[in-house]
Protein backbone atom coordinates (compact mmCIF):
# COMPACT_ATOMS: atom_id res chain seq x y z
CA UNK A 1 0.00 0.00 0.00
CA UNK A 2 1.33 3.34 -0.92
CA UNK A 3 1.91 5.97 1.76
CA UNK A 4 -1.22 8.29 0.63
CA UNK A 5 -3.79 5.37 0.55
CA UNK A 6 -3.00 3.90 3.56
CA UNK A 7 -3.13 7.51 5.29
CA UNK A 8 -6.31 8.11 3.75
CA UNK A 9 -7.25 4.35 5.20
CA UNK A 10 -6.07 5.16 8.10
CA UNK A 11 -8.22 8.48 8.44
CA UNK A 12 -11.53 6.35 7.14
CA UNK A 13 -11.19 3.90 9.93
CA UNK A 14 -10.89 6.26 12.58
CA UNK A 15 -14.18 6.85 13.11
CA UNK A 16 -14.91 8.56 9.54
CA UNK A 17 -19.05 8.75 9.78
CA UNK A 18 -18.47 11.22 13.01
CA UNK A 19 -15.26 12.86 12.31
CA UNK A 20 -17.01 14.08 8.52
CA UNK A 21 -19.65 15.62 10.19
CA UNK A 22 -17.74 18.16 11.22
CA UNK A 23 -15.27 18.64 9.13
CA UNK A 24 -14.80 18.83 5.48
CA UNK A 25 -12.55 15.56 3.73
CA UNK A 26 -9.80 18.13 2.38
CA UNK A 27 -9.93 19.33 5.95
CA UNK A 28 -9.11 15.47 7.48
CA UNK A 29 -6.82 14.98 4.75
CA UNK A 30 -4.41 18.26 5.89
CA UNK A 31 -5.09 16.99 9.42
CA UNK A 32 -2.13 14.76 10.81
CA UNK A 33 -2.23 11.12 10.05
CA UNK A 34 -0.35 9.19 12.70
CA UNK A 35 -0.60 5.58 13.89
CA UNK A 36 -0.59 5.99 17.51
CA UNK A 37 -1.13 2.26 18.98
CA UNK A 38 -0.70 -0.17 21.99
CA UNK A 39 1.08 -3.03 21.53
CA UNK A 40 1.75 -5.10 24.88
CA UNK A 41 2.09 -5.01 28.42
CA UNK A 42 1.94 -1.04 28.73
CA UNK A 43 4.17 -0.47 25.75
CA UNK A 44 2.68 0.64 22.21
CA UNK A 45 3.83 2.13 19.35
CA UNK A 46 3.62 5.49 16.81
CA UNK A 47 4.38 6.56 13.73
CA UNK A 48 3.93 9.98 11.81
CA UNK A 49 7.18 10.84 9.67
CA UNK A 50 10.59 9.49 10.25
CA UNK A 51 11.72 6.20 12.40
CA UNK A 52 8.61 4.40 14.24
CA UNK A 53 8.97 5.57 17.95
CA UNK A 54 7.84 3.08 21.18
CA UNK A 55 6.46 4.38 24.12
CA UNK A 56 5.56 3.15 27.63
CA UNK A 57 2.98 4.47 29.80
CA UNK A 58 2.68 2.97 33.51
CA UNK A 59 1.53 3.55 37.07
CA UNK A 60 4.68 5.08 37.81
CA UNK A 61 6.32 7.04 34.33
CA UNK A 62 6.67 7.87 30.83
CA UNK A 63 9.42 6.43 28.48
CA UNK A 64 9.69 7.09 25.34
CA UNK A 65 12.31 5.48 22.83
CA UNK A 66 12.80 7.56 19.82
CA UNK A 67 11.45 10.97 18.68
CA UNK A 68 11.07 11.63 15.13
CA UNK A 69 10.94 15.33 13.90
CA UNK A 70 9.49 18.66 16.19
CA UNK A 71 6.00 17.86 15.15
CA UNK A 72 5.38 14.29 15.20
CA UNK A 73 7.08 14.56 18.88
CA UNK A 74 4.54 17.07 19.81
CA UNK A 75 1.22 14.81 18.64
CA UNK A 76 2.77 12.41 20.66
CA UNK A 77 3.42 14.28 23.71
CA UNK A 78 -0.07 15.18 23.49
CA UNK A 79 -1.45 11.52 22.94
CA UNK A 80 0.42 10.46 26.16
CA UNK A 81 -0.37 13.51 28.27
CA UNK A 82 -4.31 12.23 27.63
CA UNK A 83 -3.29 8.60 29.03
CA UNK A 84 -1.27 9.54 31.78
CA UNK A 85 -0.24 12.67 34.48
CA UNK A 86 2.98 10.87 35.53
CA UNK A 87 6.29 12.39 34.69
CA UNK A 88 8.15 11.59 31.22
CA UNK A 89 11.39 9.98 33.10
CA UNK A 90 13.23 8.82 30.13
CA UNK A 91 13.88 9.73 26.44
CA UNK A 92 15.89 7.03 24.70
CA UNK A 93 17.52 7.70 21.16
CA UNK A 94 18.12 4.36 19.46
CA UNK A 95 20.73 5.90 17.33
CA UNK A 96 21.67 9.44 16.43
CA UNK A 97 20.14 10.07 12.99
CA UNK A 98 17.52 12.99 12.39
CA UNK A 99 14.56 11.06 11.82
CA UNK A 100 14.85 9.04 15.15
CA UNK A 101 15.94 12.40 17.44
CA UNK A 102 15.03 15.39 15.36
CA UNK A 103 11.74 15.87 18.05
CA UNK A 104 14.06 15.41 21.06
CA UNK A 105 13.54 19.27 21.45
CA UNK A 106 9.98 19.23 21.87
CA UNK A 107 11.05 17.21 24.91
CA UNK A 108 12.98 19.69 26.32
CA UNK A 109 11.23 20.41 29.66
CA UNK A 110 9.65 17.37 29.40
CA UNK A 111 11.42 14.69 29.47
CA UNK A 112 13.53 14.14 33.16
CA UNK A 113 16.54 12.33 30.98
CA UNK A 114 17.35 11.71 27.94
CA UNK A 115 19.88 8.54 27.21
CA UNK A 116 21.89 6.92 24.56
CA UNK A 117 25.06 5.08 23.26
CA UNK A 118 28.15 7.54 23.60
CA UNK A 119 28.62 6.86 20.27
CA UNK A 120 25.02 8.43 19.06
CA UNK A 121 25.36 11.44 21.11
CA UNK A 122 29.18 11.67 19.57
CA UNK A 123 27.26 11.36 16.14
CA UNK A 124 24.49 13.95 17.32
CA UNK A 125 26.95 16.51 17.84
CA UNK A 126 28.72 16.13 14.72
CA UNK A 127 25.85 16.28 12.86
CA UNK A 128 24.52 19.32 13.85
CA UNK A 129 27.79 20.88 13.93
CA UNK A 130 28.11 19.92 10.16
CA UNK A 131 24.19 20.93 9.93
CA UNK A 132 24.31 24.19 11.69
CA UNK A 133 21.76 22.51 13.63
CA UNK A 134 22.99 22.66 16.92
CA UNK A 135 20.58 25.10 18.74
CA UNK A 136 17.67 22.54 17.47
CA UNK A 137 18.84 19.83 19.84
CA UNK A 138 18.00 17.94 23.01
CA UNK A 139 21.48 15.83 23.70
CA UNK A 140 21.30 12.81 25.63
CA UNK A 141 22.46 13.62 29.53
CA UNK A 142 23.02 9.95 30.12
CA UNK A 143 25.05 7.76 27.75
CA UNK A 144 26.20 4.15 27.97
CA UNK A 145 28.96 1.96 26.09
CA UNK A 146 27.81 -1.55 26.06
CA UNK A 147 24.61 -2.27 28.41
CA UNK A 148 22.32 0.42 30.26
CA UNK A 149 19.44 -0.89 32.54
CA UNK A 150 16.68 1.70 33.88
CA UNK A 151 13.63 1.02 36.02
CA UNK A 152 10.09 2.64 35.70
CA UNK A 153 7.50 1.19 38.15
CA UNK A 154 7.29 -2.59 37.41
CA UNK A 155 9.14 -1.97 34.02
CA UNK A 156 12.83 -2.72 33.73
CA UNK A 157 14.26 -1.07 30.47
CA UNK A 158 17.60 -2.72 29.15
CA UNK A 159 19.55 -1.09 26.05
CA UNK A 160 21.99 -3.14 24.50
CA UNK A 161 24.78 -2.21 22.18
CA UNK A 162 26.30 -4.96 19.96
CA UNK A 163 28.54 -3.14 18.34
CA UNK A 164 28.49 -1.39 14.75
CA UNK A 165 25.89 -1.72 11.98
CA UNK A 166 23.40 1.08 10.49
CA UNK A 167 25.95 3.27 12.64
CA UNK A 168 28.73 2.63 15.52
CA UNK A 169 26.10 4.09 17.52
CA UNK A 170 22.61 1.54 17.22
CA UNK A 171 21.17 0.13 20.47
CA UNK A 172 18.16 -2.61 21.02
CA UNK A 173 15.87 -1.16 23.75
CA UNK A 174 14.18 -3.84 25.52
CA UNK A 175 11.24 -3.22 27.64
CA UNK A 176 11.88 -6.87 29.30
CA UNK A 177 8.49 -7.28 31.36
CA UNK A 178 6.45 -6.25 28.27
CA UNK A 179 8.93 -8.33 26.12
CA UNK A 180 9.08 -5.86 23.56
CA UNK A 181 12.21 -4.68 21.65
CA UNK A 182 12.90 -1.43 19.51
CA UNK A 183 15.85 -2.25 17.47
CA UNK A 184 15.91 1.24 16.06
CA UNK A 185 17.68 0.78 12.31
CA UNK A 186 19.10 -2.19 12.98
CA UNK A 187 15.93 -3.35 10.83
CA UNK A 188 14.78 -1.72 8.15
CA UNK A 189 11.89 -4.35 7.72
CA UNK A 190 11.60 -5.43 3.98
CA UNK A 191 13.24 -1.95 2.78
CA UNK A 192 16.47 -1.47 1.43
CA UNK A 193 18.53 0.02 4.40
CA UNK A 194 20.51 3.12 5.01
CA UNK A 195 24.15 2.42 6.04
CA UNK A 196 25.75 5.21 7.57
CA UNK A 197 29.38 4.52 6.75
CA UNK A 198 30.34 8.47 7.91
CA UNK A 199 28.95 7.55 11.07
CA UNK A 200 30.73 3.91 11.83
CA UNK A 201 28.74 1.57 10.04
CA UNK A 202 29.71 -1.63 9.16
CA UNK A 203 27.45 -4.20 7.01
CA UNK A 204 30.26 -6.88 8.19
CA UNK A 205 29.19 -5.95 12.27
CA UNK A 206 25.88 -5.78 11.29
CA UNK A 207 25.28 -9.55 10.42
CA UNK A 208 27.30 -10.39 13.66
CA UNK A 209 24.49 -7.52 15.38
CA UNK A 210 21.73 -9.32 14.58
CA UNK A 211 23.34 -13.07 15.21
CA UNK A 212 22.79 -11.32 19.07
CA UNK A 213 19.85 -9.74 18.96
CA UNK A 214 18.95 -13.45 18.08
CA UNK A 215 20.79 -14.81 21.29
CA UNK A 216 19.91 -12.13 23.43
CA UNK A 217 15.41 -12.18 22.79
CA UNK A 218 13.21 -14.71 22.20
CA UNK A 219 10.31 -15.81 20.21
CA UNK A 220 7.93 -14.42 22.16
CA UNK A 221 9.20 -10.42 21.46
CA UNK A 222 7.48 -8.32 19.66
CA UNK A 223 9.86 -6.04 18.10
CA UNK A 224 9.18 -2.28 16.68
CA UNK A 225 11.80 -1.58 13.46
CA UNK A 226 12.53 1.63 12.57
CA UNK A 227 11.38 1.53 9.06
CA UNK A 228 9.46 -0.97 6.95
CA UNK A 229 8.43 -0.79 3.34
CA UNK A 230 4.64 -1.53 4.45
CA UNK A 231 4.19 1.10 7.05
CA UNK A 232 1.84 -1.63 8.48
CA UNK A 233 4.66 -3.86 9.26
CA UNK A 234 6.93 -1.56 11.46
CA UNK A 235 6.37 -3.78 14.14
CA UNK A 236 7.01 -8.19 13.93
CA UNK A 237 8.53 -10.86 15.58
CA UNK A 238 12.13 -12.78 15.49
CA UNK A 239 11.81 -14.20 12.07
CA UNK A 240 11.80 -10.43 10.56
CA UNK A 241 14.63 -9.93 12.11
CA UNK A 242 16.62 -13.47 11.17
CA UNK A 243 15.28 -11.96 7.60
CA UNK A 244 17.34 -8.78 7.93
CA UNK A 245 20.35 -10.53 9.01
CA UNK A 246 19.99 -12.50 5.75
CA UNK A 247 19.64 -9.76 4.05
CA UNK A 248 22.79 -8.10 4.97
CA UNK A 249 24.84 -11.68 4.16
CA UNK A 250 23.31 -11.83 0.98
CA UNK A 251 24.58 -8.47 0.44
CA UNK A 252 27.60 -8.97 1.66
CA UNK A 253 28.59 -12.06 -0.17
CA UNK A 254 26.95 -10.78 -3.41
CA UNK A 255 29.70 -8.01 -3.03
CA UNK A 256 32.73 -9.98 -1.86
CA UNK A 257 31.92 -12.38 -4.40
CA UNK A 258 31.88 -10.06 -7.22
CA UNK A 259 35.08 -7.90 -6.04
CA UNK A 260 36.83 -11.64 -6.28
CA UNK A 261 35.38 -12.33 -9.35
CA UNK A 262 37.00 -8.80 -11.21
CA UNK A 263 33.68 -7.19 -11.45
CA UNK A 264 34.33 -3.05 -11.43
CA UNK A 265 32.51 -0.72 -8.87
CA UNK A 266 30.55 0.48 -11.62
CA UNK A 267 29.10 -2.90 -12.64
CA UNK A 268 28.66 -3.70 -8.88
CA UNK A 269 26.77 -0.80 -7.93
CA UNK A 270 24.18 -0.88 -11.05
CA UNK A 271 23.22 -4.30 -9.83
CA UNK A 272 19.26 -4.69 -9.73
CA UNK A 273 18.89 -7.96 -7.52
CA UNK A 274 20.57 -9.48 -5.03
CA UNK A 275 20.82 -13.23 -5.41
CA UNK A 276 19.21 -14.61 -2.40
CA UNK A 277 17.26 -11.64 -1.52
CA UNK A 278 13.75 -11.33 -3.26
CA UNK A 279 11.52 -10.02 -0.32
CA UNK A 280 13.40 -6.67 -0.16
CA UNK A 281 11.35 -3.29 -1.93
CA UNK A 282 10.94 -0.31 -2.50
CA UNK A 283 14.63 2.10 -3.95
CA UNK A 284 17.86 2.44 -2.22
CA UNK A 285 19.66 -0.90 -3.46
CA UNK A 286 22.24 0.93 -4.29
CA UNK A 287 22.66 2.19 -0.42
CA UNK A 288 23.76 -0.86 0.70
CA UNK A 289 25.59 -1.74 -2.52
CA UNK A 290 28.28 1.21 -1.85
CA UNK A 291 28.80 0.92 1.52
CA UNK A 292 29.33 -3.04 1.19
CA UNK A 293 31.68 -2.09 -1.80
CA UNK A 294 33.57 0.81 0.07
CA UNK A 295 34.11 -1.49 3.16
CA UNK A 296 34.80 -4.58 1.55
CA UNK A 297 37.44 -3.07 -0.90
CA UNK A 298 39.02 -0.72 1.92
ZN1 LIG B 1 15.68 6.01 10.52
ZN1 LIG C 1 19.06 5.72 11.00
Amino acid sequence: MDRRKFLMSTVLTAGSVALLGKKSFASLLADPAYQFKPLRGNVGMFAEQGGTIAWLVNKDGIVVVDAEFPDPATHLIAELKKQSDKPFEWLINTHHHGDHTGGNISFKGIAQHVAAHANSLTNQKASAVKQKTEDKQLYPDTTYTDKWKVKVGDERITAHYFGAGHTNGDSFIHFEHANVVHTGDLVFNRRYPFVDRSAGASCKSWITVLEKAQKQFDKDTLFVFGHAFDPQKVTGNMDDVKAMQHFMESLVNYVDSSIKAGKSKQEILATKAIPGVTEWQGDGIERGLTAAYEELSA
